[in-house]
């Protein structure tokens, strides 16, 4: 995933758009990529900065194994910087910063090799394995490396991202997960590009590539005010998901929070999540949720047949649960999801 200059043994990392030229002994964007000697190494392999125990339902993942805890795993860098970032302190860091050198808060972890992964997260009960919190690209061997032990032991792996990768090394990710939510910053390119320093037309494409790969997708819109909360703006997101992802597949509209270098703005008022929704459902998307607003009616998974709370959750937890077999308990219609 990297091309070496013979003469000057600069390396072209090849994994995300930036495609950064790496000086030797420099890193890339993200920080983690280094170029030592004319080879790229994935500086964070095996040294997770988070490992954690949360419900599947925190990702969010709302229609992948609901109920279940999954053991989440991050290491330091991303290859975005948006001014919002709520992990900044991680997601923002140096590989080689100490304080956010292993820290592992799972009682009992046995150490943070992929093997040593897929034998906390079977003590521990789970039944997945969530790359998460910082940005999963960035590491993505160790990613990768995770998820085809995890299928090996039974256990499915889901990625919590910003999508923003190249083709190929996403063609190879999606044949070793199972699932992902996918934050789309908003539809706005020129938003895309201020605010974290991107270019939205490769999330996009990503999105595509994943759903023909058979990867589960769930899509969060972090609505930020008067930044991607206008009608037009979400409409665009919800054609977009119907017309290129299918109408089942959730979108979660998730309240932003003042966070990092953007504290000028005030949280999401609730009326603009439910406005969002309700644009979602009209535009004919099958399950759009509220998110970061506990208690809310948006947070429930309708049957799509005969409207019926299927599985209803208070944030995280689940407080009942009927589907069987992946089937509304009440009319038997099938819904889409990742359900064992
Ligand atoms: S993954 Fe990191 S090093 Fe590679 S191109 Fe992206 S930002 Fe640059
Ligand atoms: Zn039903």
């Amino acid at each position: 995933m990297s091309k070496v200059s013979a003469v000057s043994k600069e390396v072209v990392c090849q994994l995300c758009p930036r495609a950064c030229r790496i000086p030797s002994n420099h890193a890339g964007d993200c920080r983690v990529r280094i170029n030592v000697g004319g080879r790229l190494v994935a500086s964070t392999f095996g040294r997770p900065c988070a490992l954690h125990l949360d419900p599947i339902e925190k990702k969010p993942l709302f229609h992948v194994l609901p109920g279940t805890r999954t053991l989440s795993v991050a290491t330091v860098g991303c290859n975005l910087h948006c001014t919002n970032c709520q992990n900044h302190n991680i997601s923002q860091a140096n590989p080689w910063d100490e304080s956010v050198r292993v820290k592992s808060v799972v009682p009992g972890a046995f150490g943070a090799t992929p093997e040593e992964l897929v034998r906390t997260a079977r003590l521990r009960g789970c039944p997945s394995i969530a790359a998460t919190y910082t940005e999963p690209v960035v590491f993505y061997e160790y990613t990768m490396a995770t998820a085809a032990r995890a299928r090996e032991a039974g256990l499915k792996t889901v990625t919590v991202t910003a999508g923003y990768i190249n083709a190929g090394p996403l063609r190879s990710l999606c044949r070793v997960i199972d699932a992902s939510n996918v934050d789309v910053k908003t539809m706005r390119p020129g938003v895309f590009l201020q605010n974290c320093g991107g270019v939205l037309k490769h999330v996009l494409r990503g999105l595509v590539i994943a759903r023909e790969a058979g990867v589960w997708l769930e899509i969060t819109s972090l609505m930020i005010p008067e930044l991607n909360d206008s009608t037009a703006e979400i409409k665009k997101l919800c054609r977009f998901v119907r017309r290129e992802l299918g109408a089942h597949t959730p979108v979660h509209f998730s309240r932003f929070f003042p966070h990092y270098r953007m504290r000028n703005r005030p949280p999401t008022p609730i009326g603009t999540l439910e406005r969002a929704r309700k644009i979602a459902l009209d535009e004919g998307l099958k399950f759009p949720y509220v998110g970061n607003l506990p208690g809310n009616d948006g947070e429930h998974t309708y049957c799509p047949g005969c409207g019926k709370v299927v599985i209803e959750r208070v944030g995280y937890r689940i407080r009942s649960n009927h589907l069987s077999d992946g089937k509304c308990g009440y009319c038997q219609r099938a819904l889409e999801g990742v359900w064992r």
